[in-house]
Order: C-alpha cells, then sequence, then structure tokens
C-alpha cells in the first residue's frame, strides 16, 4: 500500500503543527511520499510565506532595500526549525534568495521558495529524502504543464527512493526556469505524485474534515459529504465550493486513485472520499449544493425562433466574438436567455448587444441583473423521483421566486435562479428540506 500525503500551508504554519504532521505520517507506514505546502496563517490576520515572498519579489522591483522582508520570512522559517530542535541552517539558502530576487530572476520563482524551504524542512525533519520539484516536474515553454515528461522523469525518480518529500506548487521548464502552478497548487502536485507513483489513495489534509454539503458561512453546521464522486465534485466547485484545487482531480482520475480530505487538526475524522464512482447511496438523495451570486440574464425574443434553423449559432457567435463564456441557455419557443457573469458582461454590453442585432435580427434584447444561480447535486437524483418537486417546495414555502431552472439530461445537478437577495435563503431552505 502506498499513500501520498499533502499538507496544506495551515497545516504547516508552526513548528506545533509540523508535530501534528508528522504523528499522522508516522501513524500509518504507508504514508511514503509526502507534498507540503508554504507555511500558511497561524492566526486569522497573519500573512501566508508565499504572499510574504509576492510582496518581497515586488519590493525588489522597485529597486527598494529587502533585508527586512527576507528576514522576516527567514524568522518564520527559523520559528519551525528552532521549534523542532532541528539542526538545519538556512543561511545559505536565503542568501542565495535574496540575491535573486535582487537580479529578479521570476516572479514564480519568488512563490515557488514557499514550498522549497518547506520542503527541506520537512525532509530534515522525517528522515525523508528531498526531491525538489524543479528536477521532476516540467512545464512546456508557454507554461502549461507537460504532464507526459513529468510523469516519465517524477515515476523514474520515485522509483529509486523509499520515502521522498516533493514540495508542491511549482516545477520548471526545460531550461530550468522555476514555474509555479495557479494558487493553491501544491494539490495539483499531490495529484501530480500520486499518478506517478501509482498510489492506492491521495490524502490531501487541510483544515476541514471534508467538504460540506453547503457553505457553513450560510447553513449553521452543515453535515460533511462522506462520499463524492469527480462528477459531483467538478459541479460543485464549479459553482464555488473551494476545498480542493480544480486541476489536482485530472491527474489521479484517470488513473481511478480515489482522493481522501482529511483534517490535521482531527485526525480522527474520516473526512470525504473522492472517488470515480461509488454504490454508496448519499444518505439524503443530494450531495451538496453550491451557487454563486453576480449573473445577468440576456433576453432575446424573436417571433417563429423556434423555426429559425442557426438562431442559436447566430446569438452565441456575438458572445464568442467579444470573448465573453456563457453559463447557461434555457429557451422558449420564441425566447432564448443566456446568462453570462454580470462584471464580464457589463464591460462589453453594448458590444454584445449591437453584434446579437447584426447576426440574429431579434424582436428585443432586455437585460435582467443581480441574478444568483444555486446547483443542487447528486448522483441520487437520477433513481429518485421528485426531487426537483422538494426544490420548489423548499423556494415556495420561503417565498423566493424562481427565475430559471435547468436540468442536464445526466441528471447530475439541478441549476435554479433565483435574485442575488434570495441567495442565501434559497440554499438554507434547499438543505433544509433534503438534510435531516
Ligand atoms: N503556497 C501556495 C499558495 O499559497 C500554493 C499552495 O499552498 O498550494 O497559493
Amino acid at each position: 500500500m502506498k499513500k501520498v500525503v499533502k499538507f496544506g500551508g495551515s497545516s504547516l504554519a508552526s513548528a506545533e503543527q509540523f508535530k501534528k504532521v508528522s504523528d499522522i505520517i508516522r501513524a500509518d507506514e504507508s504514508r511514503k511520499f509526502v507534498v507540503p505546502s508554504a507555511p500558511g496563517k497561524r492566526f486569522p490576520d497573519d500573512i501566508k510565506v508565499t504572499d510574504m515572498l509576492y510582496n518581497c519579489y515586488r519590493t525588489a522591483s522597485e529597486g527598494k532595500s529587502i533585508k527586512d522582508s527576507v528576514e522576516k520570512i527567514k524568522a518564520r522559517y527559523n520559528e519551525i526549525i528552532n521549534g523542532l530542535g532541528l539542526d538545519l541552517s538556512l543561511d545559505y539558502e536565503f542568501e542565495v534568495l535574496e540575491k535573486n530576487f535582487i537580479d529578479q530572476i521570476g516572479v514564480d520563482y519568488a512563490a515557488s521558495r514557499g514550498e522549497y524551504l518547506n520542503g527541506i524542512i520537512m525532509a530534515n525533519y522525517l528522515g525523508y529524502e528531498f526531491v525538489d520539484a524543479a528536477t521532476v516536474i516540467f512545464f512546456n515553454d508557454d507554461g502549461t504543464f507537460n504532464a507526459s515528461l513529468t510523469n516519465e522523469i517524477l515515476s523514474k525518480k520515485l522509483e529509486s527512493v523509499e520515502r521522498a518529500v516533493v514540495p508542491g506548487f511549482y516545477g520548471a521548464k526545460k531550461n530550468g526556469e522555476v514555474k509555479t502552478f495557479s494558487r493553491g497548487g501544491s494539490d495539483v502536485t499531490g495529484s501530480i505524485v500520486a499518478k506517478a507513483i501509482k498510489a492506492d489513495l491521495y490524502e490531501n489534509w487541510t483544515d476541514v474534515s471534508g467538504f460540506l454539503v453547503a457553505d457553513p458561512r450560510i447553513v449553521n453546521n452543515p453535515q460533511v459529504i462522506t462520499t463524492i464522486t469527480y462528477k459531483e465534485l467538478r459541479e460543485l466547485s464549479y459553482m464555488g465550493a473551494t476545498v480542493l484545487h480544480e486541476d489536482a482531480i485530472f491527474p489521479v482520475r484517470k488513473e481511478g486513485i480515489p482522493i481522501n480530505i482529511r483534517n490535521t487538526n482531527a485526525p480522527q475524522d474520516e473526512g470525504t472520499m473522492i472517488v470515480e464512482s461509488t454504490c454508496k447511496k448519499t444518505p439524503n438523495i443530494i450531495t451538496g449544493i453550491a451557487g454563486k451570486k453576480g449573473f445577468t440574464a440576456v433576453n432575446i425574443e424573436k417571433d417563429m425562433m423556434n423555426s429559425e434553423i442557426g438562431f442559436g449559432r447566430k446569438v452565441l457567435s456575438a458572445f464568442e466574438e467579444n470573448g465573453i463564456s456563457f453559463e447557461h441557455t434555457p429557451s422558449g419557443i420564441d425566447t432564448m436567455t443566456i446568462f453570462v457573469h454580470q462584471t464580464e458582461f457589463e464591460e462589453k454590453e453594448q458590444l454584445v448587444m449591437s453584434a446579437i442585432h447584426k447576426y440574429a435580427s431579434p424582436d428585443s434584447i432586455e437585460l435582467e441583473t443581480d441574478l444568483a444561480l444555486i446547483a443542487v447535486v447528486g448522483r441520487g437524483m437520477k433513481s429518485n423521483r421528485g426531487t426537483a418537486a422538494k426544490i420548489f417546495e423548499a423556494l415556495a414555502k420561503a417565498n423566493i421566486n424562481i427565475k430559471m431552472i435547468d436540468q442536464g439530461s445526466s441528471e447530475l445537478n439541478i441549476i435554479i435562479g433565483v435574485r442575488n437577495e434570495d441567495f442565501e435563503n434559497a440554499i438554507k431552505s434547499i438543505y433544509n428540506i433534503f438534510v435531516k
């Protein structure tokens, strides 16, 4: 049994957190490959080391002295090293870092040092081999991730070591230039390492006990989702549920490796299992609810629209040519509505509307702003009757007007549009009707 364990920034913010992490790793023989993030916040107003690095690099770019900010970053690491009682000095590493910041060798290099240095400490503390991600994780010249080269080199390298620490978040181009994933990207590294070693499980340790059925800022103490499929997770994270980096599912999903979200501060909790498919029934029919505010509906009307071949294509080309992606397009006989992100659309609204007129000659176009979309997601909906009825009942009881309904034929989710101001109440009422 081989497991990859990734620890997020809050799990590694202090020596005390490092000790919890080491207890977790030592409690299970199969936790052989460790992917650390950079130290995160120790308390709510604290600054993540990654942000300190970005700021420090910017200060250097303005030609100002970075002595103080480098010292502050160093102090974060020394606090950990001393708290763990390690015989380790990062003095040389910080000399190199400071010089490279002044020489402005790259902002991605700057950001990556958070994980790099944390990886050195972690490897030293655990007695595992340190594998610099810049030597095993590769990006193409255009900045995209090079999955095949990475898998080839990384799997070969990790075959030759029993236990290793591979820092998260970064890799390098073939010319050695360091490149990072987008923020939160250590999750992606964990997944890539899991694929390379053909892990049985990818454990992603964070500061929550898994995915919640609904946003805890809206629903009081929501239930934890025990098992979720990759598809369900895609739907929920697209709609704003963030625990795991969106791209982290792709490398492991293809290999059939499950991801287990766990809580470093509550290791006894089982967390959430993310799997390709499962026979396990969801306890509440629905798996989760997520949503976003800030949509505009572009309502287009034209008599005899239903018989005009190519009407939809003409309308959508007006959005495409202005670089605007659409979310949903519910339609009627003579109407078609396009849901778009309000802020994105606002900038180009007149251009888009004149293009719709030019290509599709509609009778009228009306805009409705300040709408929210809510996704009710669940593999359990497919075999159950009355899910939509229950949602509508909940919303009617809460006196909420439904602006739009959309259910794909996969029956995995139902999307509901409501006014922004009804958003929180709508989520609460849907949660309450399903979750007992
Ligand atoms: N340290 C990076 C960030 O703050 C990457 C990560 O934590 O996954 O975004």
